[in-house]
């Protein structure tokens, strides 16, 4: 297959062998891909470490599936290094550390969730709670993946009134009734309910404008997409 030019953001990186690495990428039109820069670590070829650290998004040249099942990455350059500190560094690290747990590498259409993770780099350093900008990627993510929540009908019968129960098993809303039969349903607030579809509408650097929730309807929403978590997806694989 002929070289191909892309770009993508780097959410893994193991060295190998003497000095080369193993990229886990994130690109913006060719899903995942694990691919082999061979020698980046040799002085002698003067390429930068940023160009393949974690969280840089680079512009490579790429031959698919060359090597035992790795595309051979060569030429990369750097776009943009993501460069936090502290508590956010952390969490950078983290959605890095998910994307790359829940994306399956042979899935195709991630453009959008490439979207999501440059935003949310460009984001980060303007983000006052880091709580909530938390809650609104895994709503992200989640939704991504097709794991819901489901917030507008029960996901039982269909009803949209009386929603007054969630269940991460069932990935949404559950009315009264449903509910009150459903092993893995808790009760939870309208409120909750309306945050939670106004995270789901909101455009995502809208996230940025909200300064904070009520505790209680913050832990409501974190038990909510926790249980789908739990249920549905290894909560090894999450932040
Ligand atoms: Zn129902």
């Amino acid at each position: 297959m002929a070289p191909i030019k892309i770009t993508g953001l780097i959410l893994k990186k193991t060295d190998f062998r003497e000095t080369s690495v193993i990229l886990n990428i994130l690109t913006e039109h060719y899903g995942k891909i694990a691919g082999i820069l061979k020698g980046a670590r040799n002085p002698k070829k003067k390429i930068s470490p940023l160009t393949y650290s974690q969280g840089s998004y680079i512009e490579m040249i790429i031959y698919m599936k060359k090597i035992s099942g790795l595309d051979l990455i060569t030429q990369p350059f750097l776009r943009k290094y993501y460069d936090f500190e502290n508590e956010k560094k952390i969490f950078w690290e983290k959605i890095l550390f998910s994307v790359n747990s829940l994306i399956p590498q042979e899935r195709i259409d991630t453009e959008s969730m490439f979207s999501l993770l440059i935003k949310s780099g460009e984001m980060l350093t303007d983000i006052k709670n880091l709580p909530i900008f938390e809650l609104a990627f895994q709503e992200k993510i989640l939704t991504f993946l097709g794991f819901g929540p489901f917030l507008y009908k029960c996901v039982q019968c269909g009803n949209s009134n009386t929603l007054k129960f969630f269940s991460g098993k069932k990935g949404g809303v559950l009315c009264k009734q449903c509910g009150q039969t459903e092993p893995s349903a808790f009760a939870i607030s309208e409120s909750s309910i309306e945050i939670m579809r106004f995270i789901d509408k909101i455009s995502y650097e809208k996230i940025l404008i909200i300064k904070s929730f009520p505790e209680n309807i913050y832990n409501s929403i974190k038990k909510c997409f926790d249980s789908i978590i739990a249920y549905h997806i290894s909560e090894k694989k999450f932040l």
